[in-house]
């Protein structure tokens, strides 16, 4: 039925299937395990030749009804949770991917996801070579015939940063890759990767579709073959599986996504472009912005620019740090998509890993400083802000 419905009625009625008891919202399923009717019932829910639940690790009412949401939502045929967004991100590539597989990713992807490529999936014989994200002939001379999968992040973090997802898509199928999408910045409320060609999506949850900063988990959205039969394979033997109490956060977050980010872009706009004003600012970075390298592709493929914001100060380090003690309001976290703005100094907290060499290339200066536009008035974000700001 929810094929029918347009993105605000499927945000808030795709995916509930009622009980018995007649119950209007969505209840909590906390239930590890699930009777039987009979040995054979049993045996033949095993064997997959029936359907229903046999154990939470692999199928959970509400789990079940935020991922039917949420692929309603992204327009994938499927979609499975996890505990986490990494954990989403492990499974895709556990689930798709053996020893001598080669991904192609983006340099300007969450500094776990490259651990993870770097390191552990290096461990398992899965190599990355990571290139600028707005550089299509860097993707193009990085694809070896071993190559089953592209992977990027867009709008990037934390400069906002823009690829061409159809591109994109169409370079990884003219090799026989697939293009995987985090999500997490834009949600299906402002892109649908899919749409444009992508073959699966990722997200944490955490973000922007829980909305308040409450409960960590993740998903991975795509076709049924591959996402519901190889990812979930992987997942329900593995085990990074998302609670049924974590899934009803999400589906009540998912209720107001399309609201909320609506703000949160609006917020975003307003504050870019009067930090533009602002003595002590010498750049701000939002693709909303007309002076944004990528404003027109950001304007084409997404429907509003999103929360996130970031803006250098002159003063490095210092000026930097000043501005985030001197605010009251916003919160010092590197947490993002929470309706509480939050205020992070990249340089020394995400990228802080990073070598002064890669943090130069990845244009990561000493003065960055990234805002997470909650939904607080902005007015008074701009007030935390000026007292920094009249200081430096
Ligand atoms: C937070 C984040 C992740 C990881 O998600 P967790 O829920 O923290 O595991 C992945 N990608 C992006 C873009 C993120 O912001």
């Amino acid at each position: 039925m929810h094929d029918q419905w347009r993105f605000d009625t499927r945000a808030v009625r795709a995916g509930q299937h009622r009980t018995g008891e007649g119950e209007h919202s969505e209840p909590i399923f906390t239930t590890s395990s699930y009777v039987f009717g009979s040995a054979a019932e049993a045996a033949a829910r095993f064997a997959g030749e029936a359907p229903g639940n046999i154990y939470s690790r692999f199928t959970n009412p509400t789990v079940r009804a935020f991922e039917e949401r949420l692929a309603a939502l992204e327009g994938g045929e499927c979609a499975v949770a996890t505990g986490s967004g990494m954990a989403a991100i492990l499974s895709t590539c556990l689930g798709l991917l053996a020893a001598g597989d080669h991904i192609v990713a983006s340099r300007s992807i969450f500094g776990s996801t490259v651990v993870l490529f770097n390191k552990y999936l290096a461990r398992c014989g899965i190599e990355t070579t990571f290139v600028p994200l707005t550089d299509p002939e860097a993707w193009a001379a990085a694809i070896r015939p071993q190559t089953r999968l592209l992977f990027l992040e867009t709008p990037s973090n934390p400069l906002g940063e823009v690829a061409d997802i159809a591109a994109l898509a169409e370079l990884a199928h003219a090799h026989d890759a697939l293009l995987v999408v985090d999500n997490v910045f834009c949600t299906p409320a402002l892109q649908r990767p899919l749409a444009l060609g992508a073959d699966i999506v990722v997200h944490s949850a955490t973000k922007y579709l829980d909305g308040q900063g409450r409960c960590v988990g993740g998903a991975v959205v795509g076709d049924a073959r591959r996402v519901g039969e190889e990812v979930f394979g992987f997942l329900r033997t593995a085990g990074p599986s998302l609670s049924p109490f974590n899934a009803w956060v999400f589906l009540k977050g998912l209720e107001t996504l399309a609201l909320r980010m609506e703000r949160h872009s609006a917020s975003a706009l307003a504050l870019a472009r009067w930090l533009q004003e602002q003595p002590g600012v010498t750049r701000v970075f939002y693709p909303g912005l007309p002076d944004h390298p990528q404003h027109a592709l950001a304007a084409r493929q997404q429907s509003a620019f999103g929360g996130v914001l970031a803006f250098e100060v002159a003063g490095g380090r210092e000026a930097a740090w000043r501005i985030i003690d001197s605010t009251r309001l916003l919160s010092i976290t590197a947490n993002l998509g929470d309706a509480r703005s939050t205020i992070t100094h990249p340089a020394t907290t995400t990228h802080g890993r990073l070598t002064d060499a890669e943090r130069a290339e990845a244009g990561i200066g000493d003065g960055l400083i990234r805002i997470s536009v909650g939904l607080e008035d902005v007015a008074d974000i701009q007030d935390d802000l000026a007292r920094g700001l009249g200081a430096i």
